[in-house]
């Protein structure tokens, strides 16, 4: 079995098909799990969604589609992510917003559990450091957990009787998963922010228990001319292409 897993896709619709694209050219491709943030900041939130949803998906919540679809304000967001929130939630169609509405919080799949943030705080934090990493590791139930929202590629392994550090994983880095405890986060796929603009996921192998990051380029450029055209904030666009 060959699952896709990727997050904070945000209405990116190039950065997704060429991930899909990607991932189904080196075999069949049994499901897609999601780690949340579907939708916001992108052109075509619509688009993604159809695209995700014609898969296998396993799919969490994310702030901006818990926003995007009226579950929660968006006072706490700053207000750029606000307005293309209340956008994106303008794009969709009520059918569309009724399904981000329903979308849990977390999902356990096999030996993973999936959730945007982190187990403790869902919706809102970014899990960044190692008292995060332990607090973490303290309500996984399952081997592994699976988190998005910082949109920055790592990894983290438990160890007993040390404090919990951060790896950064690359286009290529392979994980055996074996008998240890993990926290993965596959990066971004629609807004990378560790300064390389490409497309960002990992590629589970259940067979090999293995899982890979990689990166994929995309046509930055056509989502950049989408988002214009749509309106969208002139930062959001540049910052595609900087990877930031
Ligand atoms: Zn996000």
């Amino acid at each position: 079995m060959r699952i896709a897993i990727v997050s904070d896709v945000h209405s990116n619709l190039e950065g997704l098909q060429a991930v899909l694209r990607h991932a189904e050219a080196g075999g069949p491709v049994d499901g897609v799990w999601c780690l949340g943030d579907i939708v916001g900041y992108g052109p075509e939130p619509s688009a993604v969604l159809a695209e995700l949803r014609r898969r296998a998906l396993v799919a969490v919540a994310g702030n901006h589609d818990l926003a995007a679809c009226g579950r929660m304000g968006v006072e706490e967001f700053n207000r750029t992510a606000a307005e293309a929130a209340v956008w994106s939630g303008e794009q969709l169609s009520e059918a569309e917003r009724g399904y981000l509405r329903a979308l849990p919080l977390t999902a356990v799949s096999g030996a993973f559990t999936l959730v945007h943030g982190s187990l403790r705080h869902p919706e809102w934090e970014y899990l960044l450091s190692s008292e995060q990493a332990l607090a973490q590791f303290e309500l996984q139930q399952t081997a592994y957990s699976l988190v998005g929202h910082s949109h920055l590629p790592f990894w983290v392994e438990e160890e007993a009787g040390r404090s919990p550090e951060f790896r950064r994983a690359g286009d290529g880095t392979r994980l055996e998963l074996g008998e240890r405890r993990l926290i993965i986060n596959p990066g971004s796929c629609g807004q990378p922010r560790d300064g390389d603009p490409r497309a960002s996921y990992v590629l589970y192998d259940d067979g090999a228990a293995t899982v890979t990051w990689h990166r994929i380029e995309y046509d930055i450029a056509e989502t950049q001319r989408k988002m214009e055209r749509a309106g969208l904030d002139a930062w959001l666009a540049e910052r595609l292409a900087v990877g930031r």
